[in-house]
């Protein structure tokens, strides 16, 4: 009975949340699928947007004028409202960019061109997004340094074994992804950077799939730099953040040059502003920053344990409705418990396109392709997965809604 009746309100809560978001509610019939890709966004953050451009909207840090410095004020508090939901006391150490990627070419052009040299070696792993991917590789080959990527095991972990015989003394940086893309293992950050640490090597973890589906306290995690985009958390597109430690971040050269990042100007050279300013060159994206603040209540109102429980039970669900249709092969961690948001797979047969397309027809919206992980893909040896994603507004419903068109695929290729 008591069960019945949590069931019952968690049901009745999810159904007012699913109410919270005006494209699913202007779209009953969409089953959104893909929020890995990006996260529908809640009124809650499109309104404050608005009530910003309506209120205190005025270019921030320049003005004299009380309309500029209320602008400020709005962007300041946005930092601290996010390093609040991080478990980042520091704010100032907290910068805000256009997301996860513009973060990683941050780390990798400003604190890798200035202490990555000839010989020396980078460590990746083989599921990482492009944009923890490329910028490492490209580094690795200005500096004349060794780009070595961590193998992974049968089911798509870190191999924490292999990890330990890669990183030597000339390693400089260990980069991975909390949570991957595309299999949605979640990787074991601390025992990561505790290998890492043992050579004194730079510790860079991509939180993109991480930081909108689990709790964080990035202060205990033991990672340098801190990566993710607002939008794949219910914040808008255009703004991202990158949380780095206050020595190496001081230390680190600016990465772009322009207005707001400068102390002083002189004809011969130029100093720079404090943090976090010193890596915010140009006029910011304050409206981006307040979305993102609004969507850290909204997480916060919910609790991420809850957020956690809630993805769990659809992980679950797909993980069995998927499992009993032939020729379905899922790919990552085989327990839900070790994974996060995201159900990779393939149906034999069908190319995983073509089950988009047909899953669209009814529909249901995943992702297809290489999601950004050519080199995965390459290990996993297919040319494309099917991926679908949940998030805090996904009901079961959507769920079987995948499970029935994916059926109905095989049924169509025979
Ligand atoms: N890293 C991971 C693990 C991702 O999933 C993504 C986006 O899908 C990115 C990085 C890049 O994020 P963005 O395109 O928002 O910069």
């Amino acid at each position: 009975m008591t069960t019945l009746k949590a069931v019952a309100q968690a049901q009745a809560a999810l159904a007012s949340r699913r109410a919270d978001f005006p494209l699913l509610v202007k779209f009953p019939e969409l089953h959104y699928l893909d929020s890995a890709a990006t996260a529908q966004k809640p009124a809650a953050v499109l309104d404050a947007m608005r009530e910003y451009y309506e209120t205190d909207y005025a270019n921030p840090h320049r003005g004299a004028y009380d309309l500029s410095a209320r602008s400020t004020e709005r962007y300041e508090r946005a930092r601290k409202r996010v390093a609040k939901f991080l478990g980042v006391r520091d704010a100032d150490t907290l910068i805000f960019t256009r997301g996860t990627t513009e973060s990683l070419n941050l780390v990798a052009t400003a604190w890798g061109r200035a202490k990555v040299k000839s010989g020396d070696e980078i460590v990746v792993t083989g599921m990482e997004h492009h944009a923890n991917f490329v910028p490492w590789q490209q580094l690795a080959i200005a500096q004349g340094a060794d780009l070595r990527i961590c193998e992974l095991t049968e089911d798509g972990r870190i191999d924490l074994d292999r990890l330990r015989a890669l990183v030597t003394p000339k390693t400089r940086v260990v980069a991975f992804s909390h949570v991957s893309n595309a299999l949605g293992t979640i990787n074991p950050v601390r025992d990561i950077a505790a290998v890492a640490r043992k050579v004194g090597a730079l510790v860079v973890c991509d939180g993109a799939q991480a930081a909108p589906h689990l709790a964080l306290d990035l202060d205990a995690l033991g990672v340098d730099f801190y990566a993710f985009s607002g939008h794949k958390m219910l914040g808008p597109m255009g703004i991202g953040v990158l949380v780095g430690r206050r020595e190496i971040l001081e230390f680190m050269p600016p990465y772009q040059m322009g207005g707001d990042m400068i102390e002083f100007v002189y004809d011969e050279t130029s100093t720079w502003n404090v943090l976090p300013h010193k890596f915010e060159a140009g006029t910011p994206n304050v409206a981006g920053a307040v979305g993102l603040a609004a969507a850290c209540d909204y997480l916060d109102a919910i609790g991420m344990a809850a957020v956690r429980a809630h993805e769990q039970m659809l992980l679950e669900l797909a993980h069995k409705m998927l499992g009993e249709i032939p020729g379905v092969r899922i790919y990552g961690p085989a327990a839900v418990a070790d994974k996060s948001g995201v159900v990779s797979f393939t149906l034999e047969g069908v190319h995983p396109h073509d089950l988009a397309t047909i899953l669209d027809e009814d529909g249901v919206c995943v992702r297809a392709g290489h999601h950004c992980a050519q080199p995965l893909m390459r290990r996993l040896k297919v040319p494309a997965t099917a991926r679908a994603s949940v998030y805090v507004y996904t009901t079961a419903e959507d769920v079987e809604a995948l499970g029935r068109g994916v059926e109905r695929a095989r049924g169509m290729f025979g």
